[in-house]
């Protein structure tokens, strides 16, 4: 069985060992050391990465009480090895890890809310809480988590041999089905939780702890939070960002929200004048579009394009147009496509047969049935073409039936 040595060690970046096991597996090795300092995949949270001698440390898994590496390259056992952690990666996990530990002993000390899971990736962690906290709670965690944090408390890991021996420890959180020994984690002054991860030595090498995001989850709270530099990079982001609103419009960071705020109501208000626009303007259109209407046997025929209304004004257009028996066929040409709408009213035609023809033309799809159908195609060069081709169709189904 191979000696954890991060169990009492969290600090411990390099150490030597000797091989125990080496088998194929995939495209590598799965290598087994009398000690190590690699933890695992465990717990929510990814393993360590680094170095045995020459080979690549890509992968550590544990398999009942065994520790596989997942190296790049065979190590013959017996061979005596020097292993180095990618210890970045290792110190930047244990201070999201040691985050969620504070964060939930806040959320449990103010309100009450239990840690019911955890997940740490590579550019952010979460913590699920039992109950809904609310942004203002969310805000008070955060306040005593940075608080609790810059006291710079120790943190420490006991093992307990008995269970005897845990009473009277006053445990936030005891996993369950966890039998002695156990592995005690405490934050001098406040947290006390069962736990099998490496952690920083004191609050204060977490760093900041800032939640960015709240969410409703399963009854409770899902938080994504970021620690230490994590914390310093998303702050840098937030800022360049918001400084990129502020410049674009010619405003001061504290104003960019009212800048924005002041522009939507803009739009929306530009948005109604041009909806009230473009129903005066499609009113004296259809007006036109009547006008011009032949007159096939005592049906209205109507068939245009319409290159600067867009897909949207068809149906209401062709609606005005149902003053009598009549069929409109309206296209719309704006963009690199076009969009068809065929309306009738008081004629035998169905308006999903006569789709076919326009999709056959076009070789759009589309369909309607009854007085009403719409498509759309890519636009053709020979829009115009075509359209004619189809005028004279609807002409002789009109004429001949
Ligand atoms: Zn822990």
């Amino acid at each position: 069985m191979t000696e954890r040595l991060y169990l009492l060690d969290s600090m411990l970046s390099a150490f030597d060992a000797v091989v125990t096991g080496c088998e194929p597996y995939k495209d590598g090795y799965l290598v087994e050391l009398d000690r190590s300092a690699f933890f695992p995949n465990k717990g929510g949270q990814p393993c360590d990465v680094g170095t045995l001698g020459s080979a690549k440390v890509l992968d550590v898994n544990e398999q009942g009480e065994r520790l596989l590496h997942f190296c790049d390259r065979e190590l013959p056992v017996g061979t005596a090895v020097h292993g180095e952690l990618d210890f970045a990666r290792r110190f930047d996990i244990m201070q999201q890890h040691t985050g969620e530990h504070l964060l939930s002993y806040c959320a449990w000390h103010l309100f009450g809310a239990q840690n019911v899971g955890f997940h740490c990736a590579l550019t952010y962690a979460t913590l699920d809480l039992d109950k809904p906290v609310g942004h203002e709670g969310i805000t008070e965690i955060e306040i005593l988590a940075n608080r609790l944090a810059a006291e710079n408390a120790a943190v420490t890991a006991t093992i307990y041999e008995t269970e005897e021996d845990l009473k009277g420890i006053p445990l936030r959180k005891h996993a369950e089905g966890l039998t002695a020994p156990i592995r005690i984690v405490t934050i001098e002054g406040s947290d006390a939780c069962t736990c099998c991860a490496p952690h920083v030595r004191k609050t204060g090498e977490i760093g900041q702890l800032k939640i960015v995001e709240a969410i409703p989850y399963k009854g409770g709270t899902r938080c994504t939070f970021l620690c230490g530099m994590r914390a310093l990079r998303h702050a840098q982001q937030m800022q360049d960002t918001v400084s990129a609103i502020a410049l674009r419009f010619s405003t001061s960071r504290e104003q960019a929200e009212a800048a924005v705020q002041k522009q939507a109501e803009e739009l929306s208000n530009t948005k109604r004048e041009l909806r009230q626009a473009y129903a005066a303007l499609d009113e004296y259109l259809a007006k036109s579009l009547i006008a011009e209407a032949e007159d096939l046997k005592g049906t209205k025929l109507i068939v245009k394009t319409l290159e600067s209304v867009d897909a949207k004004r068809l149906r209401p257009l062709a609606g005005a147009t149902m003053t009598d028996r009549a069929l409109t066929v309206l296209f719309s040409g704006v963009g690199d496509r076009v969009f068809y709408l065929l309306a009738s009213n008081g004629i035998k035609a169905d308006m999903g047969m006569l789709i076919a023809a326009v999709n056959t033309a076009l070789s759009g799809s589309g369909g309607g049935r009854g007085t009403l159908a719409q498509g759309s195609a890519k636009k053709p060069s020979d829009l115009k073409e075509t359209v004619e081709g189809l005028h004279t169709y609807f002409k002789n189904v009109l004429l001949h039936g």
